[in-house]
């Protein structure tokens, strides 16, 4: 397990790397500059359970937003920074807990410096990020083409710019919309450093082939071993990324706690609305906190053998479902009542279960 021997650093009230918990990381989408929707959606992607924020800071406004932005949130702050070091050193001094930035383009050896020196002063971790679709052109020539060899190469780069500055407290990215190359370039990259990594495929696309990229990419990374932080990127709204990130952290066993659904693809058995309801289901649980499997069936001849394993279920009849806890039928309830004898046992799943 790779993520076991990288270097444990620390954001703001959370720590990764080292063998901690894999955490997961989204981006809002507002104007940073915008306190109050800004607030607004990190709360939201707070209570949807993302663990690490990061907000672009183009600008000075947003660089004080970040302080005014803080007073109000309870997870991390991460400022993505592009091209001017003012901002990273704003951010800073704004109280980001952590800057995220590419040496290679912050404009040479004294802008870097003047980043290092401020985050060393206030002890602020660094995420070093490269991008397959930035590599330097020098790297594009000598590996022929944008290759993984070339991202871990350029990544390593860049690293070695902010240790020449005498300076250790890094996080490293290395990203491509190419999974494969990204998977391989992770492999790669593992063995070479102990930074903590953060993992994400970039430009995924929408909410469907996004998720479904990203939880392939992530997947493969995650379970050699790699990998501290997670982001899903996802041309959607970004509580999508947060949800999408649990279910890939817990299908790999990264992740406990939440309650995980599982539900028939329906057949011509099916005589009710079970992807209407389905979609009801995954949409109430997600305010629970338990750690039970809940089966959403379609119907009373497989379906309650096939939701034996589930701690809670319900399998559905003709205009009617059974409601079925531990594999066992308890009773008849009606569709229409299905949703909401859920809620029931849910409610009062502490005496039941
Ligand atoms: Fe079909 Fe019933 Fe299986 Fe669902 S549980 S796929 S309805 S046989």
């Amino acid at each position: 397990m790779f993520r076991e021997h990288t270097k444990t650093v620390t954001i703001g009230n959370k720590k990764i790397g080292g063998g901690n918990p894999v955490l997961i990381q989204s981006m809002t989408n507002t104007h940073t500059e915008d306190v109050e929707a800004t607030v607004r959606q990190i709360l939201e992607l707070e209570a949807a359970g993302c663990e690490i924020i990061r907000c672009t800071v183009p600008t000075i406004e947003a660089a004080k937003a970040v302080s005014e932005i803080k007073k109000y949130i309870h997870i991390p702050l991460v400022a993505d920074i592009h091209f001017d070091y003012r901002m990273a050193i704003a951010a800073m001094e704004n109280g980001a807990d952590k800057i995220r930035i590419n040496p290679g383009n912050i404009g040479g050896a004294d802008k870097i410096k003047a980043v290092v020196d401020v985050a060393k002063e206030r002890n602020i971790p660094i995420r070093v990020g490269v991008n397959s679709g930035s590599l330097e052109k020098e790297l594009v020539e000598k590996y022929h083409g944008v290759t993984a060899e070339g991202i871990v190469e350029s990544a390593i780069d860049k690293v070695h710019m902010i240790e020449e500055q005498g300076y250790d407290n890094l996080v490293v990215s290395i990203k491509s919309s190419d999974v494969m190359m990204c998977v391989k370039a992770h492999e790669l990259i593992a063995q070479k450093i102990a930074y903590p990594l953060h993992v994400g495929i970039t430009e995924s696309g929408t909410a469907f082939s996004g998720s479904i990229k990203s939880a392939l990419g992530l997947g493969l990374i995650l379970n050699q071993g790699i990998g501290d932080t997670i982001r899903v990127s996802l041309t959607d709204n970004p509580v999508k990324e947060v949800e999408a990130a649990k279910i890939i952290l817990k299908t790999l066993g990264l992740k406990k706690g939440g309650i995980e659904v599982v539900s028939c693809p329906t057949c011509g058995r099916t005589r009710i609305d079970l992807i209407g309801l389905a979609k009801q289901v995954e949409e109430m649980v997600s305010s629970y906190d338990y750690d039970l499997k809940l089966a959403v069936m379609g119907c009373v001849v497989n379906g309650p053998g096939e939701a034996k394993e589930a701690d809670l279920g319900i399998a559905g009849g003709d205009g009617c479902g059974v409601l079925i806890k531990h594999g066992e039928v308890v009773r008849k309830v009606p569709e229409d009542e299905l949703l909401s004898t859920l809620k029931y046992e849910l409610d009062h799943w502490g005496g039941t279960g």
